[in-house]
């Protein structure tokens, strides 16, 4: 490609727009322009890092035995009312109508689609496991898109659904889509962790997510340092602490604390560390109050909350309704002699010996409290936020906390759609099963932006070469210089030849606009024929990633190319 030709308007400012990396390198590199709040156009150079992305994709799910079709964007509601989710989605579904008044969606996932499919075709357990996808656009009415391809109304995804005859059959598919997802992200060149999460609204028994490493990123990890293990935070457990289990059970007391409202505020007035103090926190949900006890020096997971109590809402009740609830003003909440309320105590609260809640009396707390023989709770369950330094729930290693970007996501959804839609087999026996189903998607706009976030410097983008738009630009530092464009020019050709990806800037540009530009959209090499060229034959390839410079006799530099691309795709594929 000749840079003379190619439409990549790159900018010199940061646009207003923007406030991420990945955003704003894309803009500036002339990769993708705005059309609409969250929807974007993709300039050349952005959709050739999307395609290349999407051919890794391809490869590995055909080699899995997937199979690729291509369903509708506009789905009827019809579908979506008789899965149920019609009304649930909110919001987020971009819905429309047709001139004849009739109900549709813009897809924003495909299950009810899939599964309408399938449930008419296929009839026997001989057509089983069957694994189906697509790569195209999906759409969510999102209610602040930003953060450029991040958090956008449009975007691209490959989503993937799997049909097995059972629990076992899907175990094995899911295997399979997890070793296919690491291998996609692998060979795009990026570094990952694959962690578990929490199945949320879609529901299923299991999940995980794959997460591109960047401390830009919106999502908390826990990882353990010795052995495998890595979750998402929401989802992360630790070993629970029996620290204090031994000690004698001492009398209950009542003792004024007046003003000492706060975990701090009452461990100081007392003398005691904020572990001895059992934290109580009133939550408000669709069906009444709870109140979660952990432990003081610990936080509420309120999602692990949620799905303890299998409430759609949760919020922590006003000031108003904790003083209807124990008589104190806030911050003298305690388990004690507390009626009307459902209990959930955190696995480490229940160990506690002569603890400190408080008394349900405005300016007062209790000492000595023992659970199980002064208060008992409904449920004990884990319910606490992990946090970095924790003893591994696996092993006991030390636990550690990173950031990532979600770029995929797996789960196994058992016959929750099935049963809805009444997608049915019959098994070996003859006998009607209902399918058990898995469903996988990787956001490939998404994929990039991440790509960017983890691999960018001051100059530009540094693209990992499995995904980098061209793998080298040459550059004649002179486009006046006869001889230099003479053997640019060749070399441009040789490198084609090659089968190395090449582009040659043959802008009438000064050179330092040039360099700028080949950083800022980050071709991992950098050819450059200067005088050297002319002179003794030389030319210069420069490494983008790490700023190494080396030196090549003309003729000799394009199979060097060739090698260093190989070399480097080659890697991503161990
Ligand atoms: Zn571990």
């Amino acid at each position: 490609m000749r840079l003379s030709e190619l439409l990549a308007p790159t900018l010199r400012e940061v646009p207003a727009e923007a406030e991420v990396v990945s955003h704003i390198l894309m803009l500036r590199a002339g990769m993708i322009r705005k059309v609409a709040s969250g929807v974007y156009s993709y300039l050349p150079l952005g959709y050739r890092i999307i395609k290349k992305v999407i051919e890794i994709i391809r490869e590995e799910m055909d080699k899995k035995g997937s199979q690729e079709l291509m369903l509708p964007i506009i789905q009827p509601a019809e579908l979506w009312l008789e899965s149920g989710r019609w009304n649930v989605y909110g919001d987020e579904l971009f819905r429309l109508k047709d001139r004849h008044d009739r109900d549709f969606a813009l897809g924003p996932t495909h299950e009810e689609i899939i599964t309408d499919l399938v449930r008419g075709e296929v009839r026997s357990y001989k057509q089983l496991p069957l694994l189906l996808y697509q790569i195209q656009n999906k759409y969510r009415d999102e209610r602040r898109p930003r953060f450029g391809l991040m958090r956008g109304r449009e975007f691209i995804m490959q989503d993937l659904y799997s049909f097995d005859k059972d629990e076992a059959g899907l175990e094995v598919t899911y295997r399979k889509m997890y070793e296919a997802y690491s291998r996609v992200f692998s060979r795009c060149g990026l570094k990952f962790r694959v962690v578990e999460a929490d199945p949320g609204a879609i529901g299923g028994s299991s999940t995980h997510e794959f997460m591109v490493m960047a401390d830009s990123g919106e999502a908390a990890i826990v990882f353990c340092e010795t052995c495998e293990y890595a979750a998402n935070v929401e989802k992360a457990e630790a070993m629970a602490d029996e620290q204090g289990s031994a000690e004698e059970m001492l009398a209950v007391e009542e003792l004024p604390t007046p003003g000492a409202r706060t975990i701090e505020e009452v461990a100081a007035f007392l003398k005691v560390t904020p572990e001895r103090v059992i934290k109580s926190l009133v939550y408000q949900t669709e069906e009444g109050i709870v109140l979660a006890l952990v432990r003081g020096d610990r936080e509420v997971n309120e999602v692990k909350l949620q799905n303890v109590l299998g409430s759609l809402q949760l919020f922590l009740a006003d000031g108003k309704s904790v003083t209807g609830l124990t008589g104190a003003e806030p911050g003298f909440t305690g388990p004690v002699n507390l009626k009307g309320v459902q209990i959930i105590a955190d696995r480490e609260v229940v160990l506690m010996r002569n603890a400190v809640a408080g008394a349900n009396k405005t300016d007062a707390h209790i000492i000595n409290v023992n659970p199980g023989r002064d208060f008992t709770p409904d449920k004990v369950a884990d319910i606490r936020l992990v946090k970095a330094g924790e003893p591994c729930i696996r092993c006991g290693g030390r636990l550690n906390e990173a950031r990532g970007i979600e770029v995929g996501q797996i789960f196994k959804l058992g016959t929750k759609y099935s049963k809805v839609l009444g997608a049915k087999f019959l098994d070996e026996n003859g006998k009607e099963q209902l399918m058990v189903m898995g469903c996988y998607g990787i956001g490939v706009s998404r994929t990039v932006a991440a790509a960017i976030e983890q691999n960018h410097d001051d100059d530009g983008i540094i693209w990992p070469m499995p995904i980098a738009p061209y793998h080298a630009v040459v550059i004649p530092v002179s486009a006046k210089d006869e001889e230099q464009v003479k053997i640019a020019e060749a070399l441009y050709s040789a490198l084609l030849e090659q089968g190395v990806e090449a582009v040659i800037d043959d802008r009438n540009e000064r050179p330092g606009v040039k360099f700028k530009d080949a950083d800022l959209i980050g071709y991992p090499l950098r050819i450059v024929i200067g005088a050297r060229a002319v002179e003794e034959g030389v030319v210069e390839i420069r490494h983008r990633r790490n700023g190494n410079v080396q030196t090549a006799k003309v003729d000799s530099a394009a199979p060097l190319v060739k090698q260093i691309v190989e070399d480097a795709i080659a890697e991503s594929l161990a």
